[in-house]
């Protein structure tokens, strides 16, 4: 038997990470044992289910590159054939018509019970069965809107599920549930046994969250004669505080991360170990060793933390892995789109832009942080960050000028190679009798403007000689200034 999974999310917002996790698990299940990946839109809530959701979903699910093999279909394409189901049931004697809406049903409970107490689950089923024969077909023929519910048989239903085992729940404990809404419309439970059967899926993985519809989509599976697939169903995903993941503990869209600028492979593995792990002590996995290593016997019974921390260092680690030559295409686009750097003058300057991205992507865990520590090296602008002309110019912007001014006549006079620009700073350093970090901070806010580069020497040979001494020179005009406003 060939598996077939699926992920049929409803298209009412973003693709959330915790749709994307259950995407995830189905999606390597799949691929780890050559199944069908079928993906369904679950777009029967019509006042909800907007085409842009479904649109983001799509999106999302391809920048994670869960591609799906089937789909994706639509639920409401199959309206016609779950009414059909529901009338099945009807025929077989296994659902029948209620005429009561819920408010009258809700006033004959509170009527036969007055002082409150369980509610009676079989409640809609007496009295339809009370019904003189032949009146319920009568009154539905007379166009009498009503719903159909399930018939719940007796005794219990049970099932093996790939993450908690055996399960055990009484049917006297579920409802006899409406298949088909009064104004014809199919519910989820029928819809989704009706599709799944349809599409022939082997196995339901799913959130924990749907733990107590199993049951009920059991018996429905029974009473239509279809083969009963196997559940697994995963815990939940919760916040760093332990309660249920919301915004508050961060974006919970899985495309708020695509525009923050993290690498799919990243949030692919990030999503993989929320309730999973490999069984041994990896964390950093690519996604070929996440199909090799996927199992639902390790799926993890208890709920998971969504640990940002985590995710920020998984995107690091995989993001250092990366060659240039991968990241090249991503960080020109943005500094083209952003107005900082022009794409034919980058690919005219191959070996330099590659040089640059390997000094820099070590200090960077995603493409965000790539733009910008690339900003002072590709744009004339250079920004100088205030705090930096603070800490390392202000305290004496004399002394500073002076020496700036120094050293730009120096450097100048340098050949371009690291070691020669090293000697030069350190040279005058010594010269002056200063650490060569007292030389080297104000030099690099001229240059970066920023407290913090990859090492200095590089720094400058990689900017290049005019550009260092062109903004040695404008650090020395901006010292000059500030000399002037403080006397
Ligand atoms: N559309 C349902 C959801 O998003 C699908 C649940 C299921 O997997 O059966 O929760």
């Amino acid at each position: 038997m060939s598996i077939r999974v699926r992920f049929p999310p409803s298209p009412t917002g973003d693709l959330h990470v915790g749709g994307a996790r259950t995407a995830l698990f189905n999606w390597l299940f799949a691929r780890k044992h050559g199944g069908v990946f079928v993906l369904r839109i679950e777009d029967t809530d019509r006042e909800r289910s907007k085409p842009e959701h479904t649109e983001t979903i799509l999106h999302a699910l391809k920048w994670l590159g869960l591609d799906w093999d089937e789909g994706p279909f639509f639920q409401s394409d199959g309206v016609d054939r779950h009414r059909g189901e529901a009338r099945a049931l009807l025929a077989a004697g296994e659902a029948f018509r209620d005429f009561m809406t819920q408010e009258e049903l809700a006033a004959e409970q509170a009527r036969r019970q007055p002082e409150g107490g369980l509610v009676d689950r079989r409640l809609a089923r007496e009295i339809a069965d009370g019904m003189a024969p032949g009146e319920a077909e009568r009154r539905a023929e007379a166009g009498e809107p009503h719903a159909i519910r399930f018939r719940v048989p007796d005794g219990e239903t049970t099932w093996s599920d790939m993450v908690h085992g055996e399960m055990r729940f009484e049917n006297s404990d579920i409802d006899d549930l409406v298949i088909l809404r009064s104004d014809g419309s199919p519910t989820y439970n029928l819809a989704v046994v009706s599709d799944d059967a349809d599409e022939r899926i082997t196995h339901v993985i799913r959130g924990d969250d749907h733990l107590s519809n199993t049951p009920k989509q059991i018996l429905l599976y029974e009473a239509l004669g279809h083969p009963v697939p196997l559940f697994g169903h995963v815990p939940m995903i919760l916040g760093s505080d332990g309660k249920r993941l919301s915004k508050r503990h961060g974006a919970t869209s899985v495309g708020e991360y695509e525009r923050q600028g993290l690498l799919a492979a990243a949030m692919v593995n990030f999503l993989a170990l929320l309730g999973w792990s490999p069984g041994d002590d990896r964390e950093q996995m690519t996604v070929e060793e996440l199909i090799e290593a996927f199992s639902m016997e390790r799926v993890l019974k208890k709920s998971s933390i969504f640990d940002l921390e985590k995710l920020a260092w998984l995107s690091g680690q995989h993001f250092n892995d990366l060659a240039a030559a991968e990241l090249a295409p991503g960080l020109t686009e943005r500094l083209v789109e952003a107005g900082l750097a022009d794409a034919a003058d980058l690919a005219a300057r191959k070996d330099w832009y590659f040089e640059l991205i390997d000094l820099l992507k070590s200090r960077c865990r995603n493409m965000n942080d790539l733009v910008d520590q690339a900003m002072p090296f590709v744009t004339d602008n250079l920004e100088i960050d205030e705090d930096a002309v603070e800490k390392h110019w202000l305290k004496d912007p004399e002394g500073v000028g002076a020496r700036l001014r120094e050293l730009a006549r120096r450097l100048e006079a340098s050949p371009w190679d690291e070691t020669a620009i090293e000697a030069v700073i350190r040279g005058y350093a010594e010269e002056l009798g200063m650490g060569a970090g007292k030389v080297i901070h104000p030099i690099r806010v001229a240059i970066t403007g920023r407290t913090a580069s990859p090492g200095i020497f590089h720094v400058l040979r990689l900017m290049g000689k005019d550009q260092v001494v062109e903004r040695l020179s404008s650090a020395v005009t901006r010292l000059s200034k500030v000399r002037k406003t403080l006397s």
